[in-house]
């Protein structure tokens, strides 16, 4: 075990990268071991999908930010923001740029005893229909980044859709989905004391959104929301639910599910009582459609104005066959909400069937052995599944193996360069105290609005609450 300071790089502060950094720290403690972690991330704002990915209706889980908060303060871990790992640049070319800095990883890899890659899955998976790429259909990524204030969303990317669409359809039976749908039937109050941005709230407040379709390929029974968020769909103030009988007959395939899954039985429990429900006056309606896939997006002068679904029967193995059976609904828009996808990073070794980045137990894999000193946690490690804490578990795994390969000796073969990632970036990041002044611009905001909070999406505004835009650079230790 090296008796000199081991150094960690961590690539993405969602949960996963905090959670590894957490767990880092705590072998810290234990062994007595000095060690310095720097968390870099390619938006001025640590906490990943907490922030840009979590419902901002969902206020209990949105508070997971204040632990992963605690656990950033501790002085061995440092926060990078608004640097992207991709090819080496010097600091920011122009005085007025906002962009985030590049560092490859190379240079990196140089730098530290051990690289961790936890940058999640940042984009979606496909339908592979045609009309897919059509104007108003939209993946529940981009719209999920949008309505959180994600710094590399347009303010305005559907401010003209949503004030036009009447009718909308949701792909996709898990909890984004959930997520999108809600988000769409709440009423401007139930969304007031949120805390997205200002021109998001305006823009679902004027929405012309009457008719939200959610469209499930197999049943009630198979759906993969939790009965929690599913439960929500039927307690929204303006927005009635609406399911056919039809739908929730249960085939022997989908019964056996049910007699084995407490979690697929009350999921197919509150179905069947929405059901019964005797039909609503509110303005608003979710339908609810299952046993039905897309084939198509109708298309007219380039935008989506139907989806054209083909009833499904269940295979005894759970998978699904069409009837052919072909139905259309008229919708001005089409949420792909099928699942995140991880995306590839230069130099990698990436399996491209399952975007993710192959391992061994955390540790990255070429081939069939492990690249020396990089280790990957969280969504980009093992796909886009589980709730926030499902990353902790997975952060631990990792850290284990990195620790095991430092007690073999593995790590200290080569030393590091003793570069410090402050000084090779010059300016243009933001430190934790930077991030602490955006925060609190952020409960300003939202305090000069009577909200608690309100989300800064403007990468620009974000860089001058935390000072680097005006050139101060990075904070001094002093002022920390
Ligand atoms: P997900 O749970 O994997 O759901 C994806 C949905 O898309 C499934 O219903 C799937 O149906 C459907 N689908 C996939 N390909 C399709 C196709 N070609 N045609 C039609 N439907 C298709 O993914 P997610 O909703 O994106 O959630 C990602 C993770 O984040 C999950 O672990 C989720 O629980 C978690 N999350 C949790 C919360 C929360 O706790 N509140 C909130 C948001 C997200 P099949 O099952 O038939 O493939």
């Amino acid at each position: 075990m090296p008796e000199r300071e081991l150094r960690i790089a961590i690539v993405g502060a969602g949960p996963s990268g905090i959670y590894s950094a957490e767990a880092l720290v705590k072998a810290a403690e234990e062994r007595e071991q000095p060690m310095a972690i720097d968390l870099i991330d390619a938006v001025p704002s640590p906490f990943g999908l907490v922030r840009y990915g979590v419902a901002p209706d969902h206020y209990s889980i949105r508070s997971v930010r204040d632990a992963l908060d605690r656990i950033l303060h501790d002085h061995r871990i440092r926060f990078f923001g608004n640097v992207e790992v991709g090819e080496d640049t010097k600091a920011i070319a122009a005085a007025d740029s906002v962009a985030p800095q590049q560092i490859s990883l190379a240079t990196l890899r140089s730098m530290y005893d051990a690289v961790i890659l936890s940058y999640g899955a940042a984009t979606d998976r496909n339908l592979g229909i045609s009309g897919e790429d059509s104007q108003g259909s939209i993946s529940a990524t981009q719209f999920v980044a949008w309505y959180t204030g994600h710094p590399d969303t347009p303010a305005d990317a559907w401010v003209d859709l949503l004030a036009h669409c009447a009718s909308v359809a949701v792909v996709g039976v898990g909890n984004v989905a959930v997520d999108v749908a809600r988000i769409l039937g709440k009423s401007a109050e139930e969304l007031q004391q949120t805390d997205m941005p200002e021109h998001v709230l305006t823009a679902l407040s004027n929405s012309a959104i009457r008719d939200i379709y959610i469209i499930g390929r197999r049943g009630p029974a198979e759906a993969t929301w939790t009965t929690k968020e599913l439960r929500e769909l039927g307690e929204l103030a303006e927005a009635d639910i609406s399911v056919r009988g039809v739908d929730t007959e249960l085939g022997p395939t989908s019964q056996l599910v049910v007699d084995t899954s407490k979690v697929a039985a009350r999921n197919v429990g509150v179905v069947k009582e929405w059901v019964t429900r005797p039909a609503g006056k509110k303005s608003k309606c979710i339908h609810l459609r299952f046993f039905a896939r897309p084939v198509a997006i109708e298309v007219a002068n380039g935008h989506a104005t139907a989806l054209i679904i083909e009833s499904t029967q269940l295979t005894p193995k759970g998978g699904v066959v069409g009837t052919g059976e072909i139905e259309r609904i008229a919708v001005d828009a089409v949420i792909r909400s099928v699942g995140y996808r991880g995306t590839a990073l230069s130099d990698v070794p990436f399996d491209h069937d399952r975007g993710v980045v192959p391992h061994d137990e955390g540790r990255v894999l070429h081939g069939t052995g492990p690249v020396r000193g990089l280790y990957v946690a969280g969504w980009i490690k093992r796909g886009p599944t589980g709730i926030i804490g499902t990353n902790k578990k997975d952060a631990v795994n990792t850290v284990s193996s990195l620790l095991y390969d430092l007690d073999q000796g593995v790590l200290s073969n080569t030393e590091p360069s003793r570069d410090d990632l402050a000084d090779v970036l010059e300016d243009g990041f933001v430190d934790h105290a930077g991030w602490r002044r955006i925060n609190d611009a952020e409960i300003a905001l939202g305090s000069s609005r009577g909200r608690d909070r309100t989300t800064i999406h403007d990468r620009g505004e974000s860089l001058a609450a935390s000072h680097v835009a005006e050139g101060t650079g990075r904070t001094s230790p002093a002022s920390q």
